[in-house]
């Protein structure tokens, strides 16, 4: 049986908000944006990696191409010691097609312009606060007090969503990871030798440091261990140049250009992107007429390299089933379908990050370890992150194993 809902509300116009909206489209739902800031993101964020299997998904509402245009293939990701000792090197398998590395803000432009051209209405400063539902509706309620009805509400709201504290007022909140974001992109032209479409990775002595080299331009991304759970916010007012100090301090004693880098970053182009954060599994997706997509059920931490792709596979795939099955049903075969796999991901990155913020005697362990432990973890063994496909054309009833 095909689905009762015709109108959609989607919270948030970030990567899930967008590529849900599209997707419906496309599986004969009408859905609307609403989106609590009041300008598009331009500028926010800094690069962020696309996976094959994201782009895959994105191929099903056929925007990968124009995502694939924004980015630079990132072929391998090579993992060092802080003194260039390689630990490790992995990528996609040779038979996929590699990772993307996208500046956010231009992700989220290009999809948002995507939808746009695809006449989804999308509406600025609309931050919702509440909902009311009826056996048959449901309405948004927004902080400038306009409401808007429609049979479902897709939290698309991101990690500190609020639609998720509407569906379970105990659901838990996002942790501090013990790690501080920033990164840079700067025209650094012969200061740094080409990386030949790898990103390096080291767990440097006191913080870890990526550096790609893309067009003559140095992309390069820090983690600083901090103990101090500050917000974005608070990151952010401590200022760039302070910032700058610390991070080149941290980065002193590696054999890497990090220091040097850093030294050389105009403080206007640091983008302190602030608290690293794991967020504990999401015990309810959904309730009566709200379910979550995105980073609202499942914020992996950006070490995991997936939140967007996976973001994105679960925006697809919940249009599928919506597209396919009666609400009931459609909500929980979504969850069965995507729980499993992304909470893998999500307790791979977690992983990941303790080793980030790894003390000195868990260095010296970690770095004896990981190769060791990376002879196990070959491309191949990781490929069942990158090969996942969702089957547009099959019914999501027919692939019911409940
Ligand atoms: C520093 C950093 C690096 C990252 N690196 C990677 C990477 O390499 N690879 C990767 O795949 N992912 C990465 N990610 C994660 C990726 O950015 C997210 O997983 C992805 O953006 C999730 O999309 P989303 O739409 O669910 O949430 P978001 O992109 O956060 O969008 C949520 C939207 O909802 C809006 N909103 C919030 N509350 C409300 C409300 N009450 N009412 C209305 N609107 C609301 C917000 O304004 C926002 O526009 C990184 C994230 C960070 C912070």
């Amino acid at each position: 049986m095909a689905t009762e809902i015709k109108k959609a509300l989607v919270i948030g116009g970030g990567v899930a908000g967008p590529v849900t909206a599209m997707a419906l489209q496309q599986a004969g739902i009408e859905a609307g944006v609403h989106e609590a800031y009041t300008e598009t993101a331009t500028g926010v964020g800094a690069a962020l990696g696309l996976a094959p299997n994201g782009l895959a998904a994105l191929d099903v509402i056929g925007t990968g191409d124009l995502v694939r245009r924004l980015g630079d293939p990132m072929d391998a990701i090579v993992l060092q010691s802080w003194n260039g000792k390689q630990l490790a090197s992995f990528g996609s398998p040779g038979r996929l097609e590699p990772t993307r590395l996208v500046m956010r803000s231009d992700l989220y432009q290009a999809l948002y312009a995507e939808a746009l051209r695809r006449g989804i209405r999308i509406e600025h400063g609309k931050r919702l606060i509440g909902v009311t539902q009826t056996a048959d509706s449901v309405t948004a309620e927004f902080a400038d007090g306009s409401t808007a009805t429609g049979d479902l509400l897709i939290g698309a709201d991101g990690i500190r969503s609020t639609v998720r504290g509407l569906i379970d007022p105990a659901a838990p909140q996002p942790r501090y990871a013990g790690l501080q974001g920033f990164g840079s992109m700067n025209a650094q032209a012969g200061l740094v030798p080409d990386t030949g479409g790898k990103m390096y990775m080291t767990f440097g002595k006191r913080a870890f440091f990526g550096l790609q080299v893309i067009n003559g331009s140095a992309v390069w991304f820090v983690n600083l261990p901090w103990a101090e759970p500050l917000t974005q916010a608070e990151a952010v007012a401590r200022g760039a140049e302070r910032w700058l100090k610390e991070l080149a301090t941290a980065c002193a004693g590696d054999r890497t250009p990090a220091a040097e880098l850093i030294r050389r970053t105009d403080p206007a182009q640091l983008l302190i992107t602030g608290p690293m954060e794991n967020m504990p599994a999401v015990p309810q997706w959904s309730r009566d007429r709200m379910v979550l997509v995105g980073d609202s059920a499942h914020a992996p931490s950006s070490s995991s390299g997936q939140g967007a792709s996976l973001a994105i596979e679960s925006a697809v795939e919940l249009a599928r089933c919506l597209r396919d099955l009666p609400l009931r049903q459609a909500l929980a075969r979504y969850e069965e379908l995507r729980r499993p796999r992304v909470e893998r991901i999500i307790k791979a990155a977690e992983r990941t990050n303790s080793n980030k913020a790894a003390g000195p005697v868990a260095r010296v362990l970690r770095d004896a370890l990981m190769p060791l432990g990376m002879k196990l973890i070959s491309p191949e063994k990781m490929a069942w992150q990158f090969e996942h496909r969702i089957d547009w054309s099959a019914p999501a009833a027919a692939t019911a194993t409940a």
